[in-house]
């Protein structure tokens, strides 16, 4: 055997990158399969250099890549040399080869692909939303942007995919898919899945979307991000998703490297509104599929509408204004104060969730993470602290008003307009000011 054979590539050890750990708890620790991961007092990775065997695994679960794969330097020159005589026959590692495999299926998968879901044929405007930023990642990827058009009596979506920016729209029209159900719709899209391939999936984050997002990702034994707030395409071609950690403190971005297609779901109202154009046209491709009613085993007896048994019927996440109060207004009752100013400018009232918990406002108020993601043309954040899970909900709003009287609050940071005050003085002067030039106005002055 040649002597060259017998060079190992050095796999090196992991080390902490100083001032990047955030502590995130013992993720790096817990993933370790040597033990080789010790934790400081301040919940740092000390790594043991006799037991690291440079697996990469704390390195790739932490979610601030503090950890790195340290060389030596006669480990780096031995690296050195191995990559400027790329082709002598060093001895091949097992991952390189499954690497190879890999990268030659996942070039099969082309195209991005946008899931439009409707009911009774009117589709989630969150659909659309999703052909916006669909067009760029297409764009980027210098392939074709489609929707999966999925129900009963809907060829209709397929002209509109169009005139949102889609060139192809595959359609599968059958009564099995008259009312959602989570079974036979996952079947439908992993069908044109498997059969046409796309590289990249998006799904609106609505409750339907949730439900079958996840049921697809897990069938096509893919990866799935849900409720991303950013798509964008790296270097590689792969799709970043980029999403809220760790209670909203973080915001981490996940690649899909080694299965497709590459899943994200998207909130409504989280990206923009592409504009419609109906000259646009495009290809239906349409599709059937071998499934039937007989074995599908959940059925729809009756549609209950809930907005007629007393639930919200306020939709603040399509709202152009919104007054929003939060822990600052104190109690129920002052939310009025609010409500006269979105009487007003024609606007609903909204929350954080401070008074959710406090049992002033209903949770369907409630803006953020946990709550609606909304993008008014203004929207004014009276009482609000500025949280970071309350910021991701409502920082893409066109202006932003905050009073507060704490002229340090983190709202002012992300406000257009900020009024350091007290809200039940600064709120009712605000109405009384509308009132006045309406009067006004009105009186042709
Ligand atoms: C996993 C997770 C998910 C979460 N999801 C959400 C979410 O979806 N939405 C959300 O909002 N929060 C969410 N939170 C909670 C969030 O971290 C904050 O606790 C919450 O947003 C604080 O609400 P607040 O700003 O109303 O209250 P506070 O932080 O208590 O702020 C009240 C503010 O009112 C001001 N103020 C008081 N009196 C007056 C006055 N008279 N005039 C003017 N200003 C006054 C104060 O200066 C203060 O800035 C989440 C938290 C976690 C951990």
């Amino acid at each position: 055997m040649d002597e060259q054979k017998k060079i190992k590539k050095p796999r090196g050890l992991a080390r902490l990158i100083p001032g990047k750990c955030i502590a995130c708890g013992d993720r790096c620790q817990a993933s370790c399969p040597k033990d080789a991961i010790a934790m400081n007092d301040k919940g740092e990775p000390i790594v043991s250099a006799e037991k690291c065997i440079a697996c990469r695994k704390c390195m790739k679960i932490c979610p601030a890549t503090a950890i790195e794969i340290y060389f030596t330097p006669e480990e780096q020159k031995i690296l050195a040399e191995l990559a400027k005589e790329a082709k002598t026959p060093v001895e091949a590692e097992e991952s390189d080869k499954d690497t190879d495999t890999i990268a030659a299926k996942l070039r099969e998968y082309k195209g991005v692909w946008v899931f439009v879901e409707q009911m009774d044929g009117k589709a989630a405007e969150v659909s659309w939303e999703l052909l916006g930023v669909g067009a760029n990642l297409a764009k980027a990827r210098n392939v074709e942007l489609c929707t999966m058009v999925i129900g009963e009596k809907v060829e209709n979506l397929c002209q509109e995919s169009f005139a949102y920016g889609a060139s192809k729209a595959y359609l599968i029209d059958n009564p099995i898919f008259n009312h959602y159900r989570t079974e036979p719709y996952y079947k439908a899209i992993c069908y044109l899945v498997n059969k046409y391939k796309p590289e990249i999936v998006l799904i609106g984050a609505t409750g339907l979307g949730r439900d079958l997002a996840g049921a697809v990702a897990t069938e096509l034994r893919t990866g799935l991000t849900a409720d991303c707030t950013n798509l964008s395409i790296d270097e590689k071609g792969l799709l970043l998703q980029t999403r809220p950690a760790f209670g909203g403190n973080i915001m981490a971005t996940i690649m899909t490297e080694r299965t497709r297609p590459q899943m994200a779901s998207v909130r409504p109202h989280v990206m923009t509104m592409p504009k419609k154009d109906t000259s646009h046209k495009g290809e239906i491709i349409r599709e059937t599929t071998a499934i039937k009613e007989d074995d599908i085993l959940v059925k729809v007896l009756e549609l209950i509408d809930n907005r007629k048994q007393g639930a919200e019927e306020i939709d603040i996440a399509g709202a152009e204004v919104i007054v929003a109060g939060g822990r600052g207004v104190k109690s129920k009752e002052n939310f009025r104060i609010l409500q006269e100013l979105a009487d007003e400018l024609g606007g609903v009232v909204g929350v954080s969730r401070g008074p959710v918990e406090s049992g002033w406002m209903p949770v369907e108020r409630q803006v953020g993470q946990t709550g609606k993601t909304v993008r008014p043309k203004i929207y004014i954040a009276c009482g609000i602290s500025g949280a970071i899970q309350h910021l991701v909900g409502m920082q893409d709003s066109d202006v932003i008003i905050a009073v507060n009287q704490d002229g340090n609050a983190p709202i002012f940071e992300a406000a257009t307009y900020g009024i350091i005050g007290d809200l039940f003085e600064v709120l009712p002067a605000m109405t009384k000011h509308i009132r006045e030039l309406r009067a006004k106005k009105r009186n042709g002055a």
